[in-house]
């Protein structure tokens, strides 16, 4: 066991790795500080982002640390609501990159934007619309806004006043474009696909049905993940198990019902034993680690998503922490973070839990995509997709050219 109480297996630099894990941590918690002349060395040219920063856990910058610890780490100009002054700054320093804190520092990989975020389909509209990708994966989203309201997540409310908070279908034809794109990006081109985005209204359903079944016939080799609440006639577990979708995320999000009513009312009404009968049914047809639940981290006591996990984890669902993030756009703006203390005392204690389930641990499963998740890798070889740095992906493919 490390002094800080993060424990490795399998992995031979300990003390970087634990360090690394603690940064991630405190990244998360109180956000990365970036002068403008180190984001113009970053990126390539004045106008490419240093992010796309397209939903509340996903609002910052995307490092490499040690050890093959990734983490998103929130800055000021997408979560002014929290991060103010902070600590750790990201430095260049003989075309080296690191973050450094105190007399602390970590050398560290930035990962940039797909070169795509300035980039229209065909028919003029932009990719970023449809799809948009961070560290391995890109997440295409079938519908515009979503069906549903929960006041952690910005869908509902990142549109223009007078917009409906659900917008209906995109074109599929736009989709597959959006994927090729995405798959194909020279900068950071995609390794697998998650289909995500808001619920669909009931007469959308059998759209997204078909979202699903051309993007994964229509891209032979790639893995897809599908992230959606289980509405029946919306997800046919056998029916996605038999076209080859790779894995499902059947989010819980929160255990305690009364916080649940109160933060995410309409999403709420579908019971929990709906939940958990779906994610049974999941995990036989799927088998292990290909099927993940969300629970976010700090809007609820420890204690209850303590629950929340042990009830997954019986279930044979890799439970997925998610760290909560208040959104600028959202009701929960001025709601703390999670501090750095209840992060790990989330994390240590769902260890324990999962250790004690067999073909359980805590998701995802890719270890770029654990980026904005309160996950590390172990060492093991439990882990699918990349990972390569989008530096080696690159190289991989001139090789092969
Ligand atoms: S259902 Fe999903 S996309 Fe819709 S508001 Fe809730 S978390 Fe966001």
């Amino acid at each position: 066991m490390a002094q800080n109480g993060f424990e490795q297996t399998g992995l031979t630099n300990f003390a970087d790795v634990a360090a690394a894990q603690q940064l991630k941590v405190e990244l998360i918690t109180e956000g990365l500080f970036i002068d403008p002349e180190t984001q113009r060395a970053l990126v390539e040219s004045d106008d490419t982002p240093l992010t796309m920063a397209d939903y509340a856990s996903t609002s910052g910058v995307t490092l490499k640390l040690p050890g093959d610890v990734w983490v998103n780490a929130p800055i000021n100009e997408f979560n002014p609501n929290f991060v103010e002054a902070p600590l750790s700054h990201l430095i260049i320093e003989d075309g080296k990159t690191y973050v450094v804190n105190g007399g602390d520092s970590q050398e560290v990989e930035f990962i940039p934007v797909p070169s795509y975020n300035d980039k229209k389909l065909e028919d003029g509209s932009p990719v970023k619309w449809i799809a948009i990708t961070h560290s391995d994966r890109v997440r295409l989203s079938p519908v515009k806004g979503c069906t549903v309201q929960c006041d952690f997540c910005d869908i509902p409310f990142d549109r223009r006043e007078g917009e409906p908070r659900y917008g209906g279908r995109k074109l599929i034809g736009n989709i597959l474009e959006a994927a090729g794109v995405a798959l194909s990006d020279p900068v950071l081109p995609a390794q697998h696909v998650l289909i995500s985005g808001g619920t669909p209204s009931k007469r959308d359903y059998g759209y997204e049905n078909e979202v699903y079944e051309r993007v994964v016939t229509e891209n032979p080799g790639v893995d897809v993940d599908i992230m959606m609440v289980p509405m029946p006639g919306l997800l046919d577990v056998k029916h996605l198990g038999k076209l080859g979708v790779h894995g499902l995320s059947i989010n819980l999000e929160l255990w305690n019902k009364e916080i649940a009513v109160r933060t995410m009312r309409s999403k709420v009404k579908s019971s929990r034993e709906l939940y958990f009968d779906f994610i049974e049914e999941a995990t036989e047809e799927f088998g292990p680690g290909r099927v993940r639940s969300l629970l976010m981290v700090g809007i609820e006591p420890i204690e209850d998503t303590l629950r929340g996990v042990e009830a997954l984890a019986q279930r044979g669902c890799d439970p997925v922490l998610s760290p909560f993030r208040p959104d600028p756009m959202t009701p929960l703006r001025d709601m703390a973070p999670p501090t750095s203390a209840h992060l790990l005392e989330v994390w240590q204690r769902s260890q324990e839990i999962v250790a004690r389930y067999d073909g359980v641990k805590l998701g995802p499963r890719c270890i770029p995509c654990m980026h904005n998740t309160l996950t590390f890798p172990d060492g093991t070889e439990d882990y699918y997709h990349s990972k390569q740095t989008p530096r080696d992906l690159i190289t991989t493919q001139h090789d092969q050219i």
